[in-house]
């Protein structure tokens, strides 16, 4: 059977207008999250969270000047959370990235031997080079990589499914699990917090091309209308993002 685990990998912290429009700003604490979905055909996290580097790399980076930072200790960073439960890095046989933005592929560094699952689109984009929100030095790290052309069943099954929701950039992929008690969309940085996906005009102005993003919003809130539970990018509202342990998501 199919379980999903919510893991905590530290706190990004930024003005609140960075993850909704006209939300002022104060200093906001957000959860930056990876997923464990462990299946019998293979363990799998769905992003990878940060990591000390990357929290030294935001401390010296002229945004920290503009209220910009990084709340993270070892114990928080993906592999220490794994071992905690009892799995080794070396024990996770996929890594499916949303997309490649650091905090969210920062911590690919800590598990060796996964393969990544990356839609073809965010690859090609990342490699480009040109963009300064992708450093090859995060990600290009001799994994097979898989890349994908669309929605993806993992397993077959339906359990896992990986389906593009470009906008935020242009390959950017979420996650549908099937839990029993439901589907669970892991939607990462398509929707950073609930009230985006509420009302859509707080959508910022950090997507690389609004309306594609607009577009996959309309495609999460369809799903949640279907009963589908949303877990957001980085919502403190959402306990199981925020808990200082991998938490059982049922
Ligand atoms: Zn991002």
């Amino acid at each position: 059977m199919i379980k999903l685990y919510a893991i905590n990998c530290g706190w990004f912290i930024a003005p609140a207008e960075f993850f909704q429009e006209g939300a002022g700003t104060d200093r906001t604490r957000a959860p930056v999250p990876a997923f464990l979905i462990e299946h019998p055909g293979g363990k799998v996290l769905f992003d990878t969270g940060m990591t000390m580097r990357f929290k030294d790399y935001m401390a010296t980076s002229r945004s920290a000047a503009a209220g910009y930072g990084v709340e993270l200790d070892e114990s928080q960073q993906i592999n220490t959370r794994l071992q905690a439960m009892g799995i080794e890095p070396t024990d996770i046989d996929y890594v499916a990235l949303s997309h490649l933005h650091h905090d969210h592929c920062a911590g690919l560094a800590l598990i060796p031997d996964a393969t990544l699952l990356i839609q073809r689109s965010e690859y090609e984009f990342a490699y480009g080079g040109g963009n300064a929100m992708y450093d090859k030095s995060y990600f290009d790290l001799g994994h097979p990589v898989k890349k994908l052309d669309g929605e993806y069943d993992l397993f077959g099954d339906g359990s896992l499914v990986l389906f593009p929701t470009p906008g935020h950039t242009p390959g950017h992929q979420s996650a549908r699990v099937r839990l029993p008690t439901g589907d669970v969309i892991l939607a990462a940085d398509c929707c950073y917090v609930s009230e985006v996906l509420a009302d859509f005009s707080r959508l910022t102005a950090g997507s690389c091309d609004r309306e594609q993003h607009l577009g996959s919003l309309r495609l999460l809130k369809d799903l949640q209308g279907k009963g589908s539970r949303i877990l957001f990018g980085h919502d403190p509202a959402q306990p199981v993002l925020t808990a200082d342990q991998a938490t059982l998501v049922n």
